[in-house]
């Protein structure tokens, strides 16, 4: 995407002087595989520092009189490589001239450029890759592409209209594929408007003069300023990997040539870890997780009745146990160990069933604590928590009759469940 080249503009005079004198040639614009090139320093200035590996590092500023170093812009990220004896961190567009930071001073004359060829060819493979798959959607659904992103791990076009259907993400990325097998040339074309508009251009870009475009045969034409492989076989494979909604659009995610592979790779990574740790074979993961999760919930429903059950036998214990104080109001107050933590709630309610009786339950490992009571015992116990929680900070709260919460400190259950006891009989 992107796609006005100010530096061919010819007939003007003023932008022929600005040519001669500074204007970068890209080398890249017509030989997207130029790694190693000569050209000429025209100037070399300190610049910002940048952020390194370890901290902030002294820049300085490069023009050339041309580059294969292809600059951050239409959504391509920027090379890096080597200037010289100095390493390239970064590749700025600035209209006609391109700005390379590099990590130390770079003479004026004559230097040898060397980009980092894995880094470009891989952004060639996801570039040319977007295009692709972006005139599928368009083609096949009517979904066009509205902007492009190549991130360092993943890559996304926004597509305008409805959600895409699973059908669609996978009827996309197939359809794209079979041109990626059948190998066909990726080729630049230079036209005006009209003369792209005529060959039919899938985006129109708004700018005059000369333009560059991207020409996937029988399958795409659109204006670009970016880096691509000359033939679909070389963008590999394309992988959708996701899609979400992100403000009006639809966020497809993808990968193309060698991260397909990696991705692909990863993912039968995990799958082999789960294959083995459920004991069954690819094809039935999704059946042993279906399985293994209907088997939690049984589990958790069985575990609910038995603690149900425990609290109705131990909690007829804890109350006559429980000592009457003033006013006849009988206090379970018990300091809780190793016990399931879903046992508090049934546990408190079974012991205030029993006339004016109030149970006060504390976790000691987790701090957690329900207090409840039978209404005739006539306390308060949500300003009891709230006294408690005063001394004991913690998270929690409820209604007269009962209350939980978890204090923030464990080691402070037994003192809280004290201080509790001593409010009560206060
Ligand atoms: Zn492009």
């Amino acid at each position: 995407m992107g796609g006005g080249i100010g530096d061919r503009q010819i007939g003007c005079e003023n932008a022929c002087v600005r040519i001669f004198c500074m204007a970068t040639r890209r080398l890249y614009y017509d030989d997207a595989y130029l790694q190693n090139f000569d050209a000429r320093v025209l100037s070399c200035l300190p610049a910002e520092p940048v952020q390194g590996a370890s901290g902030m590092q002294p820049a300085w500023e490069v023009l050339l009189d041309q580059t294969a170093f292809y600059p951050s812009s239409g959504g391509q990220p920027n090379d890096l490589g080597l200037l010289g004896e100095a390493a390239v961190l970064d590749v700025r567009d600035e209209g006609d001239e391109i700005a390379h930071i590099v990590d130390r001073e770079v003479a004026t004359g004559g230097v040898k450029g060397c980009v980092n060829w894995p880094r470009r060819f891989d952004h060639m493979q996801q570039h040319t890759g977007q295009h692709l798959l972006s005139a599928m959607f368009q083609e096949r659904f009517g979904l066009p592409t509205v902007s492009f992103h190549l991130g360092v791990e993943i890559c996304t076009i926004d597509l305008q209209g409805g959600e895409p259907t699973r059908d669609q993400l996978i009827g996309a990325q197939r359809a794209a594929n079979k041109v990626i097998f059948e190998d066909r040339p990726v080729t630049v074309r230079y036209g005006t408007r009209e003369q792209l508009a005529r060959l039919g251009v899938r985006k129109e870009v708004e700018r005059e003069g000369l333009l560059r475009a991207i020409e996937i045969e029988a399958a795409d034409l659109q204006p670009c300023g970016g880096t691509h492989v000359k033939s679909t076989g070389q963008i590999g494979m394309i992988l959708v990997r996701g899609c979400s909604k992100v403000r009006q659009d639809w966020r497809v995610e993808f990968v193309c040539g060698r991260r397909a592979e990696q991705v692909a790779t990863e993912d039968f990574e995990r799958e082999r870890v789960l294959m083995g740790s459920l004991g069954c074979a690819l094809h039935e993961l999704p059946h042993a997780v279906d399985r293994l999760a209907a088997e939690r919930d049984a589990n958790f429903k069985s575990l609910r009745a038995a603690l149900q059950q425990l609290a109705t036998a131990w909690a007829a214990q804890l109350a006559s146990a429980a000592p009457s104080g003033a006013n006849g109001v009988r206090v379970a107050a018990v300091l809780l160990q190793g016990a399931h933590p879903e046992l508090l709630q049934p546990l408190a309610t079974e012991i205030a069933k029993n006339e004016r009786t109030v149970a006060l339950l504390v976790l000691e490992e987790s701090g957690q604590l329900v207090f409840a009571q039978h209404p005739a015992a006539g306390k308060d116990l949500g300003a009891v928590l709230k006294s408690v929680l005063a001394t004991h900070p913690g998270k929690g709260g409820g209604s007269k009759d009962f209350v939980r919460a978890k204090l923030a400190d464990a080691g402070s259950s037994a003192a809280a469940l004290e201080l509790a006891k001593s409010l009560i009989a206060a």
